[in-house]
C-alpha cells in the first residue's frame, strides 16, 4: 500500500464528508492505493456515524473509536500503529490541511529520501492570538531541538516514512514535536514543505490558550529526556554535590570561625548572619537534589526500556 492517512478527529461531523470526498479524489487521480484512517477521540457529536457511513461506501475507509477524549496525541499514536502504508500522512480533520499537497509529500519522501516533511503554514489563516505565540514557540522549539529548518513544528500536515511512525511514540501532548521525537530516534533528514492553509471552516479551535504552557512544559521535558534521559544522576548528581559541598565548606569554616572566636573569648552564637541560613538550606537542597539525581538513576534502572534503543539493520542476526 502506497499511502496511509491518518485523521485524528474530534468533534467534526461536518467536515468529514468532504475531507473524504477531497482526499479520495486525489488518490485516484494519481493512481495511489491507499487507506484512511479516521481516529476519533471520544467525539461526542455524529463524527462515528458518518465514518461509518463513509466506510461502506469506500473500503479503504477504517476507523478506530476512543471511548473517552484522550487527545489529539494518543489518537495520532493509535492511528500510527494501525498504519500500513509506505507513507504516512497525517492531517487536521478540519479542512484547515489540503489533501492536494499529498502527492507531493509522497514524492519528497519516496524520491528525495525525506524520513519526515514538514507542512509549513507560510500563509496562516487563524487569528492573530494564534500566530503570534506560535512564530516564538518555534523559535524556542528550533533552538532547543537542533532542528534548525522547520518552521512550523507543529503544522498537523506531515509525512512520515513508515519506519519513523513505527519506531516513535507520541503521548501526552507531545504531537507538537514530533519531528524532535523522530530526531532523537535518529531520523533526520527533516524536511519541509509549504502548503496551503485555509481558515477552519466549521466548528472551532479544540485547543485553548494553555496550549503554550503545555507545549513549554512538554518541550523542557523532552529536552531533559533527550540529553539526560537515560541518565538523570549526571544533572542531579552533579548539581546536588556541588552544591551540597561548597554550603558543607561554607558552615565548616563558619564552625571553625565560631571554634576560634569561642577560644578568644568571644561569644556569640553560631547561626548569627544570614549566610548560616542560605549554607543550611543549600545542604540540605544539594542532598535533595542528589537523592532525586539517584532515584531517577534506580528508576530508570528498573524501566523496561533502559535498553531499548534504536537498530536501523541487522546483518545475519535474527531478530
Ligand atoms: N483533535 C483531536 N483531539 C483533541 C483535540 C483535537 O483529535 O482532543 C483534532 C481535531 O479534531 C483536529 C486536529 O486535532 O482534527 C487539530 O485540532 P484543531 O483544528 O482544533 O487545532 P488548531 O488547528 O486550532 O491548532
Ligand atoms: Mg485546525
Amino acid at each position: 500500500m502506497d499511502i496511509s492517512v491518518v485523521i485524528p478527529l474530534y468533534n467534526e461531523e461536518e467536515s468529514l464528508r468532504e475531507l473524504h470526498d477531497w482526499i479520495q479524489r486525489v488518490m485516484t487521480e494519481h493512481n495511489f492505493t491507499y487507506e484512511i484512517i479516521f481516529v476519533n477521540d471520544g467525539s461526542t457529536d455524529g463524527s462515528w456515524n458518518v465514518i461509518e457511513e463513509l466506510s461502506k461506501k469506500n473500503p479503504c475507509v477504517k476507523g478506530i473509536k476512543f471511548r473517552r477524549n484522550y487527545g489529539k496525541s494518543p489518537a495520532l499514536y493509535c492511528g500510527f500503529k494501525a498504519a500500513q502504508g509506505n507513507v504516512v500522512i497525517t492531517m487536521d480533520a478540519d479542512l484547515q490541511d489540503s489533501p492536494d499537497e499529498i502527492p507531493e509529500l509522497y514524492r519528497m519522501i519516496t524520491e528525495e529520501g525525506y524520513d519526515l516533511v514538514s507542512g509549513w503554514k507560510k500563509k496562516r489563516y487563524d487569528p492573530l492570538s494564534k500566530t503570534i505565540p506560535t512564530k516564538l514557540f518555534n523559535a524556542t522549539a528550533r533552538k532547543i531541538s537542533g532542528v534548525h529548518n522547520l518552521h512550523d513544528f507543529n503544522c498537523g500536515l506531515k509525512a512520515y516514512r513508515r519506519e519513523v511512525v513505527k519506531n516513535i511514540e507520541v503521548y501526552g501532548e507531545m504531537h507538537r514535536y514530533i519531528p524532535y521525537l523522530a530526531k532523537n530516534a535518529g531520523f533526520d533528514k527533516i524536511g519541509e514543505k509549504v502548503v496551503h492553509h485555509q481558515a477552519r471552516k466549521y466548528g472551532h479551535s479544540k485547543f485553548g490558550i494553555n496550549r503554550f504552557f503545555n507545549g513549554y512544559l512538554d518541550l523542557l521535558t523532552l529536552w531533559f529526556l533527550s540529553h539526560y534521559g537515560k541518565k538523570p544522576m549526571h544533572v542531579f548528581g552533579f548539581l546536588g554535590s556541588i552544591m551540597f559541598f561548597i554550603s558543607f565548606l561554607a558552615l565548616l569554616i563558619m564552625g571553625i570561625e565560631k571554634v576560634v572566636d569561642l577560644s578568644n573569648g568571644v561569644y556569640g552564637p553560631l547561626a548569627d548572619s544570614a549566610w548560616f541560613f542560605i549554607f543550611l538550606t543549600g545542604m540540605l537542597m544539594g542532598l535533595q537534589l542528589f537523592l532525586a539525581g539517584f532515584l531517577g538513576d534506580l528508576i530508570s534502572r528498573t524501566s523496561p526500556q533502559r535498553n531499548d534503543y534504536q537498530i536501523e539493520k541487522l546483518l545475519r542476526i535474527e531478530k
